[in-house]
């Protein structure tokens, strides 16, 4: 499965054998299942690969958003038991259920989407209920369950669903002391109390994200549902790293070297004007590519051992960086480091989100196309995006 190294001016490489050493933590730390969340093309990691390794590391299922998402793994040969939970009135639920994918239901609406196209295939459906016990997002809201649990449970008894799970989402679970954490999992444990009245009591629950998988376990019933730490960032900084690795490095060739003068200014608006003759190198990273321009003048990068300060304004596809005086000793085609594990003395993808006021998740998903994804530390390392 390994392709031919290809060179790559701009590359994320990302470590399998960190996803697999989060998918212990997590199972260790919940005393529970694992669904790995690989939506969003696994937060830029690459869905196929990250699955693969997650499930080879012990995770039992895998998560979607949407059913495309879920298609693609399956597309890929993964058979493993996958859910996905968003839907709009053009899902394909049709597909969902030929290829097996774990429909998770909001409403009474996509219900008897599902019920038309399990049917029409003469199939059952495998169906997860997603009920809505407090995040006010997705999931059946409380005022339509009374009806959506008999109508889910009469489609049971015709055999056109199969109630496969039980699942919530939590709104605060990067609180893990805040009340509604707990009062959520009690809401969906009544309602499982409900399915079981009506004869359709489901096989599994799952409530926890990745902090809550991380610091509740008593909130883990069967499974939990992390995906942020499965990528090795904390879910709560403030609580340390949880002996999560992270799995991303951002890594970019120097395209150019030059002299600047005293009194010369660097890239759009002249925002930073040199103060004194040095040498600056051109990175072939900008904002197409998730390199925040709102980072513009506080951004660093290692090169070697040394950091160098970003200067001027981060473009769309490149940014400049001061090498000082004595260049450095940076020539063109050396390798930096813009984030990751922070061993180098580069920032990490945490230390991004921090100075441009998001969470790593915004930082690391939006890591763009045209950094080629690498794979290293799994069996089959490979380069592309999603080889
Ligand atoms: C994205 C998502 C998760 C994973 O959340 P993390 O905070 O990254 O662990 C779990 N469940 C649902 C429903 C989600 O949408």
């Amino acid at each position: 499965m390994s392709s031919p190294p290809i060179s790559s001016p701009l590359t994320a490489t990302v470590d399998l054998g960190a996803i697999a050493h989060n998918v212990d933590v997590l199972r260790q730390t919940s005393g529970a299942g694992l669904i790995a969340v690989v939506k969003a093309d696994a937060y830029g990691h690459g869905a196929v690969p990250v699955a693969r390794a997650a499930l080879a590391a012990g995770a039992a299922e895998l998560g979607v958003a949407h059913i495309d998402e879920a298609l693609a793994l399956r597309a890929a040969g993964i058979d493993a038991h996958i859910t996905a939970w968003l839907h709009t009135n053009t899902a394909d639920f049709g597909s969902a259920i030929d290829a097996g994918v774990d429909i998770a239901l909001s409403s009474r609406r996509q219900l008897d989407a599902v019920i038309g196209a399990a049917r029409a295939a003469g199939k059952t459906a495998t169906v997860t209920v997603k009920a809505d016990t407090g995040l006010n997002r997705s999931g059946v809201a409380a005022d339509e369950w009374d009806d959506f649990a008999e109508a889910v449970a009469k489609a049971q008894a015709a055999e056109t669903v199969h109630i496969r799970a039980l699942m919530c989402h939590l709104a605060c679970g990067d609180e893990p002391d805040h009340p509604l954490n707990s009062q959520q999992a009690e809401r969906l444990d009544a309602a499982a109390a409900d399915l079981a009245r009506l004869g359709a009591a489901p096989e599994v629950m799952h409530i926890a994200n990745s902090p809550a998988a991380l610091t509740r376990p008593d909130l883990a019933r069967d499974l939990v549902r992390p995906g942020i730490a499965l990528y090795g960032r904390t879910p709560i900084p403030e609580r340390g790293d949880f002996g999560l690795i992270p799995a991303m490095s951002l890594r970019a060739e120097v395209s150019l070297v030059k002299n600047l003068a005293a009194g010369d200014g660097v890239s759009y608006g002249h925002t930073w004007i040199a103060p004194r003759d040095t040498r600056i190198a051109v990175i072939p990273a900008g904002y197409a590519d998730g390199v925040p321009r709102r980072m513009s003048g506080r951004l660093a990068v290692s090169i070697g051992d040394r950091l160098f300060d970003q200067i001027g304004r981060i473009c769309m596809d490149q940014f400049v960086i001061d090498l000082g005086p004595d260049g450095g000793g940076v020539a063109e085609g050396d390798v930096a480091e813009l984030f990751g594990t922070g061993e180098s003395g580069a920032p990490t993808a945490g230390d991004w989100a921090a100075a441009t006021d998001t969470i790593d998740y915004e930082i690391l998903s939006r890591i763009g196309d045209r950094a080629t994804r690498r794979y290293v530390g799994g069996e089959h390392s490979a380069q592309g995006r999603g080889a």
